[in-house]
């Protein structure tokens, strides 16, 4: 912000997976350029203290939990949120989780609860919150994908099918309500350091026998910045996305990865 008015002021957002990592971080950045947020996730404890902790810095807060995989469970939360925001300008789809197998292993049920998670909850939340948006005339509609929507790599099958139906899902859904004033976009970040992240070093230590300083080297590669990601980088492309200045951005997938897809 650059003095004045705080660029989201008086805008409402809710954002799913926003009790730890990227979606906690977006709910302070939105806070912090001034919007009303609702942070779902299903651990209430951890909803309950990112909505906690932005009420002491005097911004509105609420956290409601729920499975985004869940129809009935969706469709309550969308309720919530009106009971509790009033009409909602923004919706970040940005629960998710992350699942290596080779593919000789890779379960039905791990396939099935991959998309379920990153590809059919963004459907349903999009569904429930975009209809309002359109009828108003304004919007925001914002997926954390991943790089892995937008390209392959080994052991990640289900992972890359899943953020890949989310990147052509905000095509789609983009091109459907490009007419209404309300914008649909992805952001696609490479390795971020969150939860995320260390679990997927903790299971490459546990699956290759490398020491973890050795893990790290390898998800390092991915970037020619030799670095992770910040949660608060991610967060702030997000916050551009859901603001007036990118009126004109949608159906676009941003890629923050340091370079690593340009090579
Ligand atoms: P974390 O594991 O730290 O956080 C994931 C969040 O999603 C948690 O709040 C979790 O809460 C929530 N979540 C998971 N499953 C569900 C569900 N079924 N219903 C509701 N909420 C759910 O991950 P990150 O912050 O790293 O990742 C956030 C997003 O960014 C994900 O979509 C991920 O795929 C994407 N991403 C991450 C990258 C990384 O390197 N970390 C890189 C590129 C993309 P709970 O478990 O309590 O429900």
């Amino acid at each position: 912000m650059s003095g004045g008015r705080p660029r989201l002021a008086g805008t409402t957002a809710v954002i799913t997976g926003g009790g730890r990592g990227i979606g906690r971080a977006v709910a302070e950045a939105l806070v912090e350029r001034g919007a009303a947020v609702l942070v779902a996730a299903r651990s209430a404890d951890e909803i309950e203290a990112t909505a906690a902790a932005l009420r002491e810095r005097g911004a509105e807060a609420h956290a409601v939990p729920c499975d985004v995989t869940d129809e009935a469970a969706v469709a309550r939360l969308a309720a919530a949120a009106e009971e509790r925001l009033g009409a909602v300008d923004i919706l970040v789809n940005n629960a998710g989780a992350a699942f290596a197998q080779p593919l000789h292993r890779l379960s039905l049920q791990e396939w099935t609860d991959t998309l379920a998670v990153n590809a059919t909850g963004p459907f349903l939340c999009t569904r429930a919150f975009l209809p309002g948006m359109v009828q108003r005339g304004r919007g925001r509609v914002v997926a954390v994908a991943s790089v892995a929507g937008l390209t392959g790599a080994p052991y990640v099958a289900a992972y890359a099918a899943a953020k890949h139906a989310a990147v052509g899902f905000v095509r789609a859904v983009a091109a459907e309500v490009a007419a209404s004033g309300v914008t649909v976009n992805a952001v696609c970040p490479g390795y971020v350091d969150t939860d995320m992240t260390s679990a997927s070093i903790e299971r490459i230590v546990a699956r290759t026998g490398r020491t973890e300083e050795e893990a790290r080297a390898a998800i390092l590669e991915h970037s020619p910045q030799g670095r992770l990601l910040g949660a608060d980088e991610v967060a702030a492309a997000v916050a551009f996305l859901c603001s007036e200045d990118a009126r004109g951005i949608t159906g676009e997938a941003l890629v923050l990865d340091g370079g690593g897809l340009r090579r």
